[in-house]
């Protein structure tokens, strides 16, 4: 962790400070503000599991409902050490924020289990997960909380929840949670929504700063499932990636890294980034020289003298340690919560411009949504048909901030926070009536 240290790591504090910043522009009815400020119910569950080697092992799991005057509390089940509730909490805020940003009729909601999935095997995470399940089971459902894939979880633990809460209820419901493989009922396109979501919110972006995005050199922080999604895209547009990095290092190549595919294909097989010095299909150290690589550690790759820095881990990733050496001019978050409130700051001081993550990282939810929709209508969508809709939800969505930034002369994240916060007025005052 780095920790800037005013708020040493609690992004739930770092979460509250962002809606007052917001709410300086906006009145907020104090009741709605209230309610914002508090999630509606937070849960923790004690989960013991028998491990492999027959000890019994007891982890920590969350899940907080933040606010469903939208629609349904929706947001991930996140894996990881460091969650905590104040995470939880900060995280499934976010979600009420993106997903009115966004405009899916969802609430926002979080959870996760405190733990190094590194160190479990498969039948452990199963058998994890499906106890989890069970102790989420009275929470949860399709038209109550829908959870998701976050960091650590993918498509085959989201079908093991989909499999246990169907065992529970007596009855298949698969729109209980999305981001399934195919083969349960997931959507097309849902893997990879929240990279390209990201690439569609940066295109319309840079339009709107009037800049060419051709050439332009990008450094990514974070090269799983969203980082690696949006590195192919960026490529393809013709934006230059000179950096990646994972948890356990990475890769600089001022000159452009030549190719996202064969770097992606050897992470694959040496499970990690470092090292991955591909010329064509050949990934060696022995190219290090013949690329012009240069040296990189894992927070490194924030501070390098490119145009755009993408973070796309974990929070506090941009504290006030690193934010005076920030040599970028624009920050694409696309990790929840970043950039600690005091680094902000001190990057608009500096004239950096941060695309905020309730916007930046939507893409994910939007098609979660769209899996959601064709589950209780049992349809199947084409990919096209998803990826196009999928594009039309972001250009509203970043077309709604940009306006809302110039009318009322805030930064983009003030003004994405504007954008959530009038529309969760409008149904705080129809749920009045
Ligand atoms: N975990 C993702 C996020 O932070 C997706 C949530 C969802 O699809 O419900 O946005």
């Amino acid at each position: 962790m780095q920790g800037g240290s005013l708020h040493e790591h609690n992004p739930w504090e770092q979460a509250k400070s962002q809606l007052a910043s917001a709410e300086a522009h906006f009145a907020l009815p104090p009741l709605l503000s209230s309610r914002l400020e508090h999630p509606d119910r937070v849960l923790e569950v004690s989960v013991p599991i028998a491990m492999d080697d027959g000890s019994i092992k007891t982890f920590q799991g969350f899940r907080v409902q933040h606010n469903n005057l939208r629609g349904p509390y929706k947001g991930g089940l996140r894996y990881h050490q460091r969650v905590d509730m104040n995470e939880v909490k900060a995280l499934a805020f976010w979600m009420t924020m993106k997903n009115a940003v966004v405009d899916v009729p969802f609430g926002g909601g979080k959870g996760g289990i405190a733990l190094n999935p590194k160190e479990l095997s498969e039948g452990e995470l199963e058998r994890l997960t499906r106890e989890f399940t069970r102790k989420l089971f009275p929470v949860i459902g399709p038209s109550l909380d829908v959870p998701a894939p976050d960091i650590n979880t993918n498509p085959k633990i989201m079908g093991w929840v989909a499999d246990e809460y169907a065992k529970l209820r007596g009855k298949k419901e698969p729109a209980v949670v999305t981001g399934k493989a195919l083969a349960d009922g997931g959507s097309e396109g849902r893997e990879e929504a929240t990279g390209l979501g990201g690439f569609f919110v940066l295109s319309k972006m840079l339009q709107k700063f009037g800049k060419d995005p051709s050439g332009m050199t990008v450094a990514i922080q974070g090269f799983g499932n969203v980082g690696s999604f949006l590195a192919e895209h960026l490529e393809k547009a013709g934006l230059k990636i000179v950096a990646l990095s994972d948890s356990k290092g990475g890769l600089y190549i001022p000159n452009g890294i030549p190719s996202i595919a064969a770097v992606e294909e050897c992470k694959r097989k040496s499970g990690k980034l470092a090292g991955c010095y591909c010329v064509g299909t050949v990934c060696d150290i022995e190219n290090k020289g013949k690329l012009g690589a240069q040296e990189l550690s894992p927070e490194g790759v924030l501070t390098l003298p490119v145009d755009i820095i993408i973070p796309a881990a974990l929070e506090d990733s941009i504290t006030e340690e690193n934010a005076a050496n920030i040599k970028a001019s624009i920050v694409l978050e696309m990790a929840n919560g970043p950039t600690t409130f005091v680094a902000e700051t001190i990057l608009k001081e500096r004239g950096v411009t941060i695309i905020p993550d309730i916007l930046a990282n939507a893409g994910g939810v939007a098609v979660s949504y769209f899996e959601w929709r064709q589950n209780l209508d049992n349809e199947h969508w084409d990919k096209e048909k998803v990826l196009s809709l999928l594009k039309e939800k972001m250009n509203t969505a970043t077309e709604a901030v940009w306006s809302a930034s110039q009318k009322y002369q805030v930064t983009l994240r003030e003004a994405a926070y504007l954008v959530a916060l009038e529309r969760l007025e409008k149904s705080f005052d129809s749920a009045k009536a």
